[in-house]
C-alpha cells in the first residue's frame, strides 16, 4: 500500500485529506488533516462547514417560527380567557338593568292604577259621601277657610 493510498481519508471523519500539519510537535498520527480536522484544530466552537451552517439555520428558523407561535397560542388563550370574563360580566350587567327596569315598570303601573281606581271610586261617590269625605281632612277645610 502506497503512502497516497494509506492517508487518502481521515479515519476520524472518513472525509479526504486536504492538509497536512507541518509542525514538528505534531504527532504522526495528527499531521494528516481533513477539512473539519482542520476546523477542529482552529476553533471549533466558531467554524464551521458551509453544509452544517446551511442546517444550523434551518434548524434556528424553525425553532424560531415554533416559539413563535406558542406565544401566539397563549396570547390567544389569554385573550379569549379576558373575552369570556367580559362576556359574562355583561350578561350580569343586563341581568341587573333589566331587574331594575322591570321594577321601574311596575312602580309605574301600580301608580297608575292607582289613579285609575281613585278616579273611578270618585265617580261613584255620592255628594254627601264627598262630604263626609271632606270633613275627614280637617286641616284641608282649614287651609281653605283661611
Ligand atoms: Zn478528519
Amino acid at each position: 500500500m502506497s503512502f497516497k493510498e494509506e492517508r487518502k481519508v481521515c479515519s476520524k471523519h472518513q472525509l479526504e485529506i486536504t492538509t497536512i500539519d507541518l509542525k514538528q510537535s505534531t504527532a504522526k498520527e495528527d499531521k494528516y488533516l481533513c477539512i473539519k480536522c482542520l476546523i477542529e484544530k482552529i476553533d471549533i466552537q466558531n467554524i464551521a462547514l458551509m453544509d452544517e451552517t446551511q442546517i444550523m439555520i434551518k434548524e434556528m428558523k424553525s425553532e424560531q417560527q415554533t416559539l413563535k407561535i406558542k406565544e401566539n397560542q397563549i396570547r390567544i388563550e389569554n385573550l379569549k380567557q379576558i373575552e369570556c370574563l367580559i362576556k359574562q360580566f355583561k350578561v350580569q350587567i343586563e341581568d341587573v338593568i333589566d331587574k331594575i327596569l322591570i321594577n321601574i315598570h311596575s312602580r309605574v303601573q301600580t301608580i297608575e292604577q292607582d289613579l285609575e281606581e281613585y278616579d273611578s271610586k270618585s265617580k261613584i261617590y255620592k255628594f254627601e259621601d264627598k262630604v263626609e269625605i271632606l270633613s275627614k281632612h280637617s286641616s284641608f277645610i282649614l287651609e281653605f277657610s283661611i
